[in-house]
């Protein structure tokens, strides 16, 4: 149980033994389509060169460039040859051939001239009216990838242009992590369904619908467990079904109130319980167990605190678990745009608009009520950090930033 007196734990304490209890999941092979955001769990090489040929970067005439040293110049053209075309013959000295972008270049030309440098007095002659240099517009076998040649690492997120990297080397599958399977458990005896009006005393249930959603945007495979009361029997049962996941979230009843039954409940289920509180602000009161290979935090119930436990803690774990390389939440810096302050003691990660103006990136922190406010928090595209033993943050530092509903990177 929790106890008043135990020492919250630093972020960074935390941070480490969520990632010390989380291990990538099981392989498994996508088709390309379904690739998109996961997580490379293998090394990709280029399949041939690339390009594979000798290919026309402009529409125009494939010359010697020797020969049109001296311009303007009339050169017989010998053949057309459009992209998807393999050349007929081989330029020799006088001739041209006409070509589009993408064609292969024919033996014997080494530049093309484009077709806006050029006359063409009859069907089967140009007059090149510039110079071209040996290899102009003109992309050489292999310009950009040798066959052999790593194009893509393991633990790499699948962009979009990725993507046409991998479907450019001739994968249409690839090997990653199975996305996690997470189970979101609001509990509260005041919580109603968001379709409800609430009676006396309730409140809709925003937990349930936003965590369930900041999972799905890490890709996770997300069950909504339902709101439980605030009933040793029901949290039980309700746990116990969690359990089947590979992180389950409950939302409330983790402080030190008299109906915080989480903790409790997450023992007798047999979770194994590492940490109680986080000495970070808001969202102090924030359990994290395991039992088996399933990941459990108790969040605390306040919607805002919730969130930023998942943005610094949950979000961290479910990458792991897809393979992303560990990157610290929080690694990236700002300039703070006005002064903050905070009583010290515990790390605050605290609402703000991320901005790229004049050359640098800004923040600006956005007026809050506290870690009810959700509706302040919603505004926010980034949380800003003011370390534990800062008690004010002056306009013009540089501060930590951590983006919020970014993808897995
Ligand atoms: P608790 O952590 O259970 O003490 O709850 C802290 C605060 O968060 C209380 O004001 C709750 O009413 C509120 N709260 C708890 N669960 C939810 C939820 N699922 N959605 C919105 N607010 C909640
Ligand atoms: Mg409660």
């Amino acid at each position: 149980m929790k106890d008043a007196a135990e020492p919250a734990i630093p972020v960074e304490r935390a941070l480490e033994i969520v990632l010390r209890e989380t291990a990538p999941l099981e392989e498994e092979r996508v088709a390309l389509p379904c690739a998109l955001g996961r997580i490379l769990s293998e090394d990709i090489a280029a399949d041939a060169d690339q390009p594979p040929f000798a290919k026309a970067m402009m529409d125009g005439f494939a010359v010697r460039s020797s020969d049109v040293a001296t311009v303007p110049i009339q050169l017989s053209v010998i053949e057309e040859i459009s992209a998807g075309k393999m050349p007929l013959r081989s330029l020799l000295q006088g001739q041209a051939a006409k070509i589009m972008t993408g064609a292969p270049l024919p033996d014997g030309a080494d530049a093309v001239q484009m077709v806006e440098k050029t006359r063409s007095p009859a069907e089967d002659a140009v007059v090149i009216l510039e110079r071209v240099a040996s290899g102009a517009n003109v992309a050489p076998r292999g310009r950009e990838l040798k066959r052999g040649q790593k194009v893509l690492s393991i633990g790499e997120l699948l962009t979009p242009a990725r993507i046409g990297v991998l479907a450019s080397v001739g994968r249409g599958s690839v090997t990653v992590r199975r996305r996690p399977r997470v189970t979101v458990i609001p509990t509260g005896d005041e919580l109603v369904d968001c379709e409800s009006a609430p009676g006396p005393g309730q409140i809709r249930n925003s937990n349930g619908p936003s965590l369930l959603a900041a999972a799905r945007l890490l890709r996770a495979e997300v069950e909504d467990g339902g709101i439980v009361k605030d009933d040793s029997v029901a949290l039980s049962q309700s746990i116990a079904r969690g359990l089947r996941s590979d992180l389950l979230l409950l939302s409330g009843g983790v402080s030190m109130g008299e109906y915080d039954l989480v903790e409790k409940a997450l023992e007798e289920e047999g979770v194994e319980i590492y940490f109680r509180k986080i000495a970070i602000r808001p969202g102090k009161p924030a359990v994290f167990g395991r039992k088996g290979s399933c990941l459990v935090f108790g969040l605390p119930g306040n919607p805002v605190s919730s969130l930023v436990i998942f943005a610094v803690f949950v979000a961290s774990a479910l990458r792991k678990m897809q393979g992303a390389p560990e990157v610290h939440p929080g690694a990236l810096s700002a300039i703070l745009a006005q002064p903050v302050s905070q009583r010290p003691g515990r790390t605050a990660y605290l609402p703000g608009t991320l901005r790229f103006a004049d050359a640098s990136v800004r923040i600006e922190p956005l007026p809050t009520t506290g870690s009810a406010d959700l509706a302040a928090y919603s505004r926010a595209n980034a949380l800003y950090v003011i370390p534990s033993d800062r008690d004010r943050l002056e306009a013009g530092e540089c501060v930590r930033v951590l983006p919020l509903d970014s993808t897995l990177r």
